[in-house]
């Protein structure tokens, strides 16, 4: 891509296309910033230069995004400007994230798309000389989320942009793009990155031991965000078990001033968070019901899960496994229908008292 802006020969429509959580966007925003550089170094951009330091805030005049949005009260027929600054927020914070986490950022559980009307957006941006830069770079984020109409108001943009324009399609599934574009565009396949330095990465921005950071850069498979998310599991499952095993603990030794304090604590968690734990636990009580019963070939557990799991799966039996999995299942859908959590906890906890001694 260095080479392709030194030899003067950019191509003004190109797809970065590849798995998601690889870093596409990124790379098209490095390059988009090199291309515009005064002070162009042979490895990147200088990174000081006036418009360096605008391509860094994602504010220069001669940059523009378009990525899927969502309807809202608010934004009754919404174009990517109406989330401009959440998008800026977004990309420089997060840096990789895939397209269900901007969804989150937006606050909404609804698809979007890039709708029809955004072509008008872009065609007036396109129309305007450029402010200050060479390039004038127009990034589409998910080209593949475009509605259809919106599409075929850019192939003539797309074949015969105005002098100086680069579109950077970045694509998480090219083959959905629509046909007439992705023949408009070149197409530049992004690999995934490489395990060493996913690994690296998380020990130095999670302090993550190294052998296990190589462990969870395996499972990534290229993907950052993969990576990310595999980190956020475990800190949640740790304490997830770290809740389960003090509960069975408290309840075996029916410790009630003990699971009076558990329920406080889990009191004040978030509810999504205590019915996540909840499935987390009835997945473990099953878990140590196959154990009892030495299925093991069934058991998906973390060595430190097993380790407990030896010592406490004598005590998940024919007698109560059922009635266990039920008042786990119960406390879910009571949370579900916005019962009152506290009152719920308590109810679960005398119910493991009792249960624990079948
Ligand atoms: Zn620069």
């Amino acid at each position: 891509m260095i080479r392709m802006v030194n030899e003067g020969r950019v191509s003004h429509a190109q797809m970065l296309a590849g798995p998601e959580g690889i870093g596409k966007l990124n790379l098209a925003l490095a390059f988009a910033q090199y291309l515009n550089c005064s002070d162009r170094q042979e490895d990147d951009s200088c990174g000081v230069c006036s418009s360096c330091t605008k391509y860094e805030k994602l504010v220069h005049p001669d940059l523009h995004f378009v990525f899927p949005v969502v309807k809202s009260p608010k934004h009754k027929n919404p174009v990517s400007d109406s989330y401009i600054a959440e998008w800026r927020q977004f990309v420089r914070e997060k840096k990789y994230f895939n397209l269900r986490q901007w969804y989150g950022k937006l606050e909404s559980d609804k698809q979007g798309l890039i709708y029809s009307q955004e072509s008008q957006e872009i065609i007036k941006k396109l129309s305007l000389k450029t402010f200050e830069a060479e390039f004038k770079v127009m990034i589409i984020w998910l080209p593949e989320k475009m509605h259809v109409s919106a599409a075929n108001k850019l192939l003539k943009l797309l074949e015969e942009p105005p002098q100086g324009t680069v579109f950077l399609l970045v694509s998480d599934d090219p083959s959905s793009v629509l046909g007439t574009i992705q023949s408009r565009s070149q197409l530049l396949k992004i690999p995934r990155i490489d395990g060493a330095a996913i690994s690296k990465a998380l020990v130095d921005e999670y302090s993550i031991d190294a052998t296990e950071a190589e462990r969870f850069a395996k499972l990534a498979s290229g993907s950052f965000v993969a990576a990310q998310e595999i980190v956020d599991q475990s800190d949640e499952r740790a304490f997830f078990f770290d809740r389960f095993v003090n509960l069975m603990r408290q309840a075996y030794a029916r410790k009630l001033f003990d699971l009076i304090d558990w329920c406080d604590e889990m009191n004040s968690q978030p509810k999504e968070r205590l019915k996540n734990f909840l499935e987390f636990s009835l997945r473990l009580v099953r878990e140590n019901f196959m154990m009892n019963i030495q299925e093991e070939e069934l058991l998906y557990l973390t060595p430190e899960e097993e380790n407990f799991s030896t010592r406490f799966s004598p005590f998940i039996n024919d007698n109560n496994v059922l009635e266990l999995s039920e008042e786990f299942s119960l406390a879910h859908s009571h949370l579900e229908q916005n019962g009152n959590a506290r009152i719920i906890l308590m109810d679960l906890c005398l119910k493991v008292i009792i249960l624990l001694k079948q």
